[in-house]
Formats: structure tokens, sequence, C-alpha cells
């Protein structure tokens, strides 16, 4: 018999039957005590019942895992039977909520899911990767006719070419974040991450120092204060790079000609934390947290004409996310914002490179 009857309540309901052998994914209905009572035949197979014994949750393969979810302490949306089988648990108490009879547990095959995210980020990853490569070309042969076009008399068509090179640093780093975004995504895991023995300061400056300062903010000040505790630690450079280049790009960007950029590097106990401060339009309370998600853009009039994909931030989180790090931001409409990334002092790299 594929479905057992409801004992909960010591009724059988032939709708209920009905309703668990309709859906495709695996229920299970359980006691007070969290021992199956009944379950249809995905979860049959899944979890290999044979309805002789009725075992508790526990029991089940990865059942500690769904026990901790069901009394809320893992707040973990997936659940893994395998590297491959992934499902997303809810669960439903049956009766009164604060004191139910038992619940209902539906698992939701994710793994298809998460083929296609897997595939969708490959597909973007390949994409973004074959239109860098004409790319990198274009700009190398525009940075060399700028060079040549010296002069007063050539003064008309170099200040073209700079358009198209300013133009051309655009889309590279437009393309770098659509590449990182697939290469970053938390839900595919996609992106293994690779700690080497790394100088933050080193790599803040670095990054500044190279900036293409935009011909329009001539008048930005930039400080730059590295503390002399902060120590070498282990940690991915080309991630924490990428997440840098965002913070100080956003500072650059929202922050008008003539005003002040101020980038802290310091340790605080167990982590080092980079801080870029800017002295721009800030960011309304009800807009901070979601700035960090994906593909997320204030919509101001003052920010219209600046280019951007929303996904600088995403990344930012992803990088700190990797690494057991934090990002947030600290920020008053009118009085600038200041960017966080808290990184874990990790000493052990994960690989050699
Ligand atoms: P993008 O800059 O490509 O839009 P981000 O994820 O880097 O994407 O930033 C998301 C949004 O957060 C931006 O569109 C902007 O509205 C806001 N933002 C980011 N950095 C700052 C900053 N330093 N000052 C004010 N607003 C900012």
């Amino acid at each position: 018999m594929d479905v057992q009857h409801i004992t909960t309540d010591g009724k059988t309901t032939a709708t209920v039957d009905s309703l668990l052998r309709a859906t495709p994914y695996p229920v299970i209905l359980l006691n007070v005590t969290q021992q199956l009572t009944a379950w249809n035949a995905p979860a049959r197979d899944l979890f290999a019942l044979t309805g002789d014994t009725q075992p508790n949750l526990a029991d089940l393969p990865g059942g500690d895992r769904l026990v901790q979810w069901l009394s809320g302490t893992q707040d973990t949306v997936e659940w893994a039977l395998s590297e491959e089988i992934r499902y997303r648990p809810y669960v439903e108490p049956i009766g009164d909520r604060e004191q139910p009879l038992g619940w209902v547990m539906l698992l939701r095959d994710m793994t298809e899911r998460q083929r296609l995210v897997r595939s969708q980020a490959e597909y973007i990853r390949l994409i973004s990767h074959d239109l860098r490569t004409p790319l990198t070309s274009v700009v190398g042969f525009a940075s060399m006719l700028q060079q040549l076009l010296i002069g007063d008399e050539l003064a008309q068509p170099r200040h073209f070419v700079n358009k198209i090179i300013s133009g051309l640093n655009v889309l590279t780093g437009l393309l770098e974040n659509i590449q990182d975004a697939g290469r970053f995504d938390p839900e595919t895991g996609f992106y293994e991450m690779s700690r080497t023995m790394c100088d933050p300061g080193e790599i803040v400056q670095r990054i500044i120092k190279n900036y293409p300062m935009p011909a329009d903010k001539p008048d930005l000040r930039v400080r730059v204060t590295i503390d002399d505790d902060v120590p070498v630690f282990a940690a991915d450079t080309n991630m924490l790079e990428r997440a840098v280049s965002n913070l100080f790009d956003n500072a650059v960007k929202y922050t008008p000609n003539g005003s002040a950029i101020d980038v802290h590097v310091q340790r605080s106990g167990d982590e080092v934390i980079i801080a870029v401060r800017d002295s721009g339009l800030g960011i309304p309370p009800e807009d901070q947290q979601r700035l960090f998600q994906r593909h997320t853009r204030v919509a101001r009039k003052e920010f219209k004409k600046i280019k951007g994909t929303g996904l600088g931030l995403f990344i930012v989180r992803s990088v700190a996310q990797h690494h057991g790090g934090r990002a947030w931001v600290e920020s008053e409409s009118g009085q600038g914002s200041c960017f966080y990334l808290a990184l874990p002092v990790v000493t052990r790299p994960t690989r050699q490179d």
C-alpha cells in the first residue's frame, strides 16, 4: 500500500489519501513524537520505507537535519540527501499551531532546478568569457591609437578615442560582474574558492592606485589608511580584489566630484575589516538591506545617468559569505555611506597555487 492511514486524529480520510497519492513529491506525516505515521509513494521510495515499521524522523537517512529543521534550529533552506539530490522541506503543523498533533512534511525536489541554475550559470560564464576576448583586443588597439594621437591638431580624434576607451572600460567592468555573479552564485555553489596567503592592505592600495579615475571626477580626494597590525591572511585573492574594486567603484560612482573617499583597512578581533567611506548622497534606511541582493538598484533621479547592473554589492556579499565573513552598510541620506567588508583571519591556505 502506498499510503498509510492517518492515525494522528484516529480517522481515515480518503480525501487526504488521494491528496497524498496525487503529489509527485515525498510527503510524510509525523505524530507528536516525530514518528512517521503515514507517507506516500515518493517518500517510500526516497527513504526505502517498508511499511513494516514506523520509524522516527531521526532514523531516516539525513533525518537528523530534518529534525533540526523541524525544531527551527536549522534555517538551511535545502536538504541534501547526496551531492546531487536536494530537497527543500516544507512543514505544516496538524491541528493547533501552538500544540500540534503532528506535522505534514513535504519535500520539494530541487535537483532539477539545481541542474538548471547550474547550466544557466555555465551559459552566462561562457558567453561573458567569449565576449571578453574580442573586447580585450579592442581595448588594446584603442589604447595604442590613443598613444599615437599627440598634439593640438589631433585633439578632436583624441577626445573621441578617450570616449571609446572609457566606454570600453565600463563594458569590461559590466562583463566582469556578470562573470563573477555566475561564479559566486551561492545557490549553485558554483565557484570553488581557493585561499592563498595575501596582504589585504597591499591589495587595497594596488586596486586604488590602478583605478581608472573618470575624467569628470578630477577633484575626488581619496585617502587610504592601513593599520600597522593588519595581518597577512588566507583568502581568495581574486574574490577579495573583486569585492574591494566593487566597493571603491561604487564610492567613486556615487560621490560627486570634489568630495572625499576614505578607505580604511583594520584588524578588529578575529576579523580584517575593509571600510570604504564616501561623502556622497547616502542611502535611505529602507533601501540599505536590499542593496546587497542581486540586480538591486536604487531608483533616484541623481543616479539616473549612472550605469550599473545591480550586481556589485551582491558580489561583495557573496565574497563575504564564501569567506565566512560579513558585508554591510551604514549610511544616512545626504551624509554619505560607509560600506564594510569583514573577513575572518584564517591562516591556513586551502590550496597552493
Ligand atoms: P550598481 O552600482 O551596478 O547599480 P551595486 O550592487 O554595486 O550595483 O549597487 C546597488 C545600488 O546601491 C546602486 O544602484 C546604488 O543605488 C546603491 N549604492 C551602491 N553604493 C553606493 C554608494 N557608495 N552611495 C550611494 N548609493 C550606493
